[in-house]
């Protein structure tokens, strides 16, 4: 991604109230662009893809919330944060920003502090959006068309670093996103690997950035067994499967299998450890700014699966896929987001055991031990349609709050994102 100071542009008509924010997000080292109008400002974001954007809601030409619409069905700008600014301090027109995709609502008339802890907030905001979130093989069709079919990728970003986890299907459509974003401009991304099999890998050769030449692309990715990380990501590009091959990708692109359980891609701060599903398969907790999340997807309790222990016919066996089962505990812990597998129901799991995967109320046990701000239920099973994934999440739902209800559930949705800061409206007193 680019360097420098970060850009906002402050769309306002109002000349004095325009120059009184350049000049105090200036002052701060941001490098500032106004606009008199709507229409000015839409056309401006979309020209150079400012870090921000920060609008009156009564401008001319083109009306705030017309704006935040436009700037939100770009794709250029689709991601850019939008900070409303107006002295029309209704609930309701602060609600429909906010619904509309703004970042946050500052009341006029405001003081030079309040700015500028909304436009840090909103430049340091973590987001985590899902691309895909099905498990096991893509699963297109009106059934699955409310919480996707698509197969693992999630990004999480925070003012310009942006980190890609799994490269399902769901990649093809980031891959089509940030080229839109990158607008010319050569992209330098990051990618972690959880495991090869195809669900977490089948979106790669239709990434579009790896094609553009002055492109760079970092893979982090678990050894496997008997050949290396890049020979496994080549193999699925063989002439037999796949017309282009990897070397043929024009971007540059390094393939690096994790050695040490710690350490670090551009900004983030990784830990890993093996996770409980066949092959070689990692669970990484990441943590950018003071946002901490733990993505382990594809696994499965080894409580439920060592001979002995699931039945509890042996106590020694037992003790030990207990204390295994501490050690994603011991990841998750504190996470503001756990992105867990959740794949099965606990019927299915009965005929399903030793697949690799782990039945819903183990995720929110998990969660609830491990005391997770939010767990997001993932790896939606490809025999489950919308209503049986609404079914899991109710279940769910019940489950945290009979366990005191400190831990937020939701089911992962293809196309969404969540945003790991929760006072999102700032008053103006
Ligand atoms: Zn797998």
């Amino acid at each position: 991604m680019s360097s420098g100071p970060m850009r906002i542009l402050v769309i306002e008509d109002e000349d004095t109230v325009r120059d009184l924010v350049t000049r105090v997000l200036t002052k701060a080292g941001y490098e500032v662009e106004g606009a008199p109008d709507g229409q000015a400002g839409y056309e401006a974001a979309l020209a150079r893809r400012p870090d921000l954007v920060v609008s009156d809601l009564l401008t001319p030409r083109m009306h705030g919330y017309e704006v935040i619409r436009n700037l939100r069905a770009a794709p250029a700008t689709r991601r850019v944060p939008v900070i409303v600014l107006s002295a029309k301090a209704y609930p309701a027109d602060q609600r429909k920003a906010l619904e509309m995709g703004a970042s946050a609502f500052l009341a006029k008339p405001f003081r030079a502090p309040q700015l500028l802890a909304v436009v840090e907030r909103a430049l340091t905001t973590t987001r985590v959006h899902f691309w895909g979130v099905r498990g096991s093989i893509a699963t297109p069709g009106p059934e699955t068309v409310r919480y996707g079919g698509n197969t693992p990728c999630v990004t999480i970003e925070r003012g310009r670093d942006l980190l890609i986890l799994d490269a399902g299907t769901g990649l093809r459509p980031l891959g089509v996103a940030l080229q839109a974003e990158a607008g010319g401009k050569p992209l330098d991304l990051k990618m972690l690997i959880t495991h090869t099999h195809w669900d977490h890998i089948q979106g790669f050769p239709f990434f579009v950035p790896a094609y553009v030449p002055g492109n760079r692309l970092e893979i982090h990715g678990p050894p496997s067994l008997d050949k290396p990380l890049e020979k496994v990501l080549r193999g699925q590009m063989d002439p037999e499967y796949f017309p282009v091959a990897l070397g043929d990708m024009a971007a540059n692109v390094q393939v690096n299998e994790i050695r040490e359980p710690e350490f670090k891609v551009g900004n983030f701060e990784v830990s890993s450890i093996y996770v409980n599903h066949p092959g070689v398969t990692m669970g990484f907790r990441i943590k950018i700014g003071d946002t901490v999340v733990t993505y382990a997807t594809d696994t499965e309790p080894y409580r439920r699966l060592l001979p002995g222990a699931h039945d509890g016919t042996d106590q020694v066996a037992t003790d030990y896929a207990v204390e295994r089962d501490k050690m994603l505990e011991g990841l998750v812990a504190g996470s503001d987001l756990y992105i867990a597998d959740s794949q099965y129901t606990p019927t299915d799991y009965e005929t399903k055991r030793g697949w690799g995967h782990t039945c819903y109320p183990d995720a929110v046990d998990l969660a609830v031990s491990a005391k997770a701000r939010r767990v997001a239920l993932f790896s939606h099973d490809p025999m489950h349609d919308d209503d049986a994934i609404d079914r899991k999440l109710a279940a769910c739902k019940k489950m945290a709050a009979e366990a005191g209800g400190e831990v937020e559930v939701f089911a992962a949705i293809e196309g969404e994102s969540i945003e790991l800061f929760n006072d999102i409206v700032a008053n103006a007193d």
